[in-house]
């Protein structure tokens, strides 16, 4: 029997790296979580979602955007009046809030948090920092990822910006262009469209967010163009051109130019995998430093398990969180169900926002499943009314055969939080029937869902009599 200073290590404090420590930590393990920075939280608290989230928020409240169908409500702002300070003020707010409940949560399951880079001597040894090394039983990486940075943009340009020195601005540009129309960049050109900035988004493809529902997509292109922002599509860019003063020139492949006040360059995120030492383990990854891991989140090296963004899609700090619990149900004997990938929620917090689940109508066609859709529209709903979002659709694909649910798509106001009514039911492999039968608090959007299965009914009842 080996003698380990720990049952586990965690590599990276991220919520993949919190969530399996926590979860070793409550199993009674003797647990480390390594961090090479001075706050803990990773990405997702530190650089990625709360931060945009809360910039999104400050937006929306002091642009006035949520009262923006209230007939004779203007709380509108101009964009002279919002400081960026006002912005950040928030955001650090939160922050400091998260990365406290989250060290809280470490002591009370007894995780001794250690500081500096690791990188492994051997599948059991990690040196960190060079000063100490730690001998553990298991070791989760859970390194995460930071945005790509393409060849060809200068970054050294202080107006040239990925989205971590995004947060870094003092002021809140006159123009913007967003290079990239992924996730990322599609929630930051639509925050900066909506406190007055003028946007620009260059897309290399030929519409944004393809794995969308198309409808929802097209609904979403619509909601941007409403917004102020320019799309150009099928575009990149050739040169960014320095010139005196604040701001870039941009130059595109189709030879457009065009001033920026400040360049967003979101072409993606790279695996956090350098100097971790993967080599003296004999772990190899992909070109983007993916690491591969079998369905119990272990590593092809025995004892070392990997989770979150360093492997790749889907990305996400909750998927991330669920990732990393399971690699310790596994790792600690205890098979844990995977995470399901067909009812998985995804969230973009666009303006307007967007929530999905399940199979969008044109998966249904690629796999030659039969489907039909039911719609529902905020503006027909009261909640919707009262709260003036009035371009807003819920969507629900099921199986007319037996009126089983494959899908449920929103776009508009709380749609990420809407989306889990959808997953449960999916998850539990329930029909539409359940919500045009159920009875919803009035007036709720969760009326939507009752609606759409109504109108869902309608509609075999028509094809029915063809
Ligand atoms: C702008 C933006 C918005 C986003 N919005 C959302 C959203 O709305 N919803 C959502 O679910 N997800 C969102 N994400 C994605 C989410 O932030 C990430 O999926 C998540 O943070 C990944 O978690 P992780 O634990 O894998 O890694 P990370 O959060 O990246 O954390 C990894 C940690 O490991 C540390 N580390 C790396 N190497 C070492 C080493 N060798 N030694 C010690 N420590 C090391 C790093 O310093 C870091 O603290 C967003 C991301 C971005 C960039």
């Amino acid at each position: 029997m080996q003698n380990y200073d720990y049952d586990l290590a965690v590599i990276g404090s991220g919520p993949a790296g919190v969530m399996a420590a926590v979860e070793a930590g409550r199993r009674g393990k003797r647990v480390a979580l390594i961090e090479r920075l001075k706050d803990i939280g990773g990405a997702g608290i530190n650089t990625g979602t709360l931060p945009s989230k809360t910039l999104r928020e400050s937006a929306l409240h002091l642009s006035g955007y949520r009262q923006r169908g209230l007939d004779g409500v203007d709380l509108g702002l101009k964009r002279e009046q919002i400081t960026v300070a006002q912005l950040l003020a928030r955001k650090n707010q939160v922050i400091e809030n998260e990365i406290a409940l989250v060290t809280d949560l470490l002591r009370s399951v007894k995780v001794e948090i250690l500081r500096g880079h690791a990188h492994f001597a051997d599948a059991h040894t990690l040196v960190l920092d060079e000063t100490r090394r730690i001998r553990a039983d298991k070791v989760l990486i859970a390194t995460g990822s930071r945005p790509r940075r393409p060849e060809g943009f200068p970054f050294d340009d202080p107006d040239v910006v990925d989205s971590d020195t995004i947060l870094k601005l003092e002021r809140i540009p006159e123009t913007l262009t967003v290079v990239g129309g992924g996730v990322i960049g599609c929630e930051y050109a639509s925050i900066f469209a909506c406190l007055g900035v003028k946007v620009t988004l260059l897309e290399s493809g030929p519409k944004l967010l393809g794995f969308l529902d198309e409808e929802l997509r097209a609904l979403l292109e619509a909601r941007f163009r409403a917004l102020g922002i320019e799309l150009l599509f099928d575009e990149g860019v050739e040169r960014v051109i320095h010139v005196p003063g604040p701001g870039v020139k941009v130059e595109t492949k189709a030879g457009r130019r065009f001033a920026a006040g400040k360049l967003l360059v979101a072409a993606g995120r790279s695996s956090n995998i350098e100097g971790l030492g993967l080599e003296n383990i004999g772990l190899a990854t992909d070109k983007r430093g993916r690491i591969a891991v079998d369905a119990g989140y272990q590593t092809s090296v025995p004892g070392v398990y990997a989770a979150g963004d360093v492997i790749g899609f889907p990305s996400l700090a909750s998927t991330g969180m669920e990732q990393g619990r399971l690699a310790v149900c596994n790792a600690f004997g205890e098979s844990g169900e995977c995470v399901r990938m067909d009812t998985l929620p995804y969230g973009l917090y666009t303006i307007p926002e967007v929530g999905y689940v399940g199979l969008n109508e044109e998966e249904c066609q690629a796999k030659g499943l039969e489907y039909e859709v039911g719609r529902a529209r905020y503006r027909d709903n009261a909640r919707g009314q009262i709260e003036g979002d009035l371009d807003g659709l819920l969507k629900i694909v099921f199986r007319p055969a037996d009126r089983k649910l494959l899908g449920v798509h929103i776009i508009g106001d709380k749609a990420t939080e809407l989306v889990h009514h959808g997953q449960l039911a999916l998850e539990l492999g329930g029909t539409i029937d359940a919500f045009a039968g159920a009875c919803f608090n009035f007036p709720t959007l969760s009326i939507l869902y009752k609606r759409a299965a109504i109108d869902g009914l309608l509609r075999l009842e028509k094809r029915a009599k063809g």
